[in-house]
């Protein structure tokens, strides 16, 4: 019995190195690419500065190669399939092959002219980023004991990659609106005294405009049947953790986004205050979907915090249609949507309904339901 636990145990390591691997391959591919097509697939605000640190980088992706290397071998070593940890070594050495950590980027003549480049950077470091602080995070303090790699990883993933490699062009897209319908605000007196305050007063305000503006468009995505089958995907989790937040359907990010600018747009915020807040709502938003089990006793009715947004997305009777605010309870506590108990809640997803659980399926599924009455969840 003991042996074939153990066995056991060493099969379920084997896989998850060898899933690691394959994942930390793909990505040191992509930031292969990245070094030989910058012009194409780096964000292009941010190559100054790596063109600064260039050094650094590739340590990194160096190191990142060889760890790819490691798991390979480690779940080789593990587990009796092989195709695990072979797949996370060839894509490593794949990279090694396409000039490692010494590419060079390749001359593609006039590509510096692009209006666009895919955020291919962004989403390797992001991710890299995050799985490193939240990983250990989710070990340490986990509310639920669950696999890192649960059912429908692969899915969020998928979503994170087009938010994070489409930063751009959504970002683009999500401000078309609001300099369509409020271009002849610019300029006014009262921006100029908006953007001429302290930064950390700006930055509360932001904080306060923009919840106000997602709480409403969140709870009609909620209210509005065609408009809850988009949501619905964003809710479709059964479980909970820092890489579940991603799972949004596209026009969803879109619309919540657009409409996240226009107060920002129309009250004329400084950048600098704008990238502040950016910079602070990516993480909390990961944050909060995170399967940590701190409570933050003295906060949890000032800032949104990981079980004030479990209690969105959890299919219980109790905690439906509540805790719409992204970052201040405080907007649900005025509008009467607060729901905060002492204990957690027990189960997540949609109640009724339930989005398929491939990438496609759920981009397509609001088309696919249209027309079609959907309840709450
Ligand atoms: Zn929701
Ligand atoms: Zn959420």
């Amino acid at each position: 019995m003991k042996r074939l636990l153990s066995a056991r145990a060493r099969a379920e390591v084997g896989k998850r190195t060898g899933v690691a691997s394959g994942v930390l391959g793909a990505l040191c591919v992509l930031a292969v690419l990245c070094f030989l097509l910058p012009d194409l697939l780096v964000t292009r605000d941010a190559l100054p500065f790596y063109v600064a640190h260039l050094g650094l980088l590739r340590t990194i992706l160096q190191a990142c190669i060889l760890a790819a290397f490691a798991l390979g071998a480690a779940s080789i070593l593990l587990l009796r399939s092989k195709t695990y940890g072979l797949i996370g070594i060839g894509l490593g050495a794949v990279a090694l092959l396409m000039g490692g950590a010494q590419a060079e980027p390749v001359e593609l003549g006039a590509a510096g002219g692009r209006a666009f480049a895919a955020g291919l950077d962004y989403f390797v470091l992001e991710l890299l980023v995050l799985a490193l602080l939240f990983v250990p995070l989710e070990r340490l303090y986990a509310l639920r004991r669950q696999n890192i790699f649960r059912a429908g990883w692969q899915t969020d993933l998928k979503h994170f990659f087009v938010s994070h490699a489409g930063v751009q062009l959504l970002s683009f897209a999500s401000m078309i609106p609001a300099q369509a319908l409020f271009a002849w605000t610019l300029q006014l007196d009262f921006q100029k005294a908006v953007a001429a305050q302290p930064l950390w007063l700006q930055f509360i305000e932001i904080l306060l405009a923009v919840d106000f503006m997602t709480y409403w468009v969140h709870r009609s995505f909620h209210s509005v049947p065609w408009l809850w089958s988009f949501h619905a995907v964003h809710h479709s989790s059964r479980q909970m953790d820092w890489l579940a937040g991603s799972r949004m359907h596209i026009v969803d990010v879109l619309v919540t986004r657009a409409a996240a600018f226009l107060p920002v747009f129309v009250l004329g915020f400084a950048p600098a205050a704008l990238y502040a807040y950016l910079v602070f709502v990516s993480f909390h938003a990961v944050y909060i979907h995170a399967n940590v089990r701190w409570r933050w006793p003295l906060l949890r009715w000032v800032i949104a915090t990981p079980e004030f947004h479990h209690w969105h997305h959890t299919s219980d009777e109790e905690g439906l249609d509540k805790n719409f605010a992204s970052f201040l309870p405080l907007w649900d506590r005025v509008f009467g949507t607060a729901h905060l108990p002492d204990h957690w809640p027990k189960n997540y997803g949609t109640v009724e309904f339930q989005p398929p659980e491939t990438w496609v399926g759920q981009l397509l599924y609001p088309f696919r339901r249209r027309g079609k009455r959907t309840p709450y969840g």
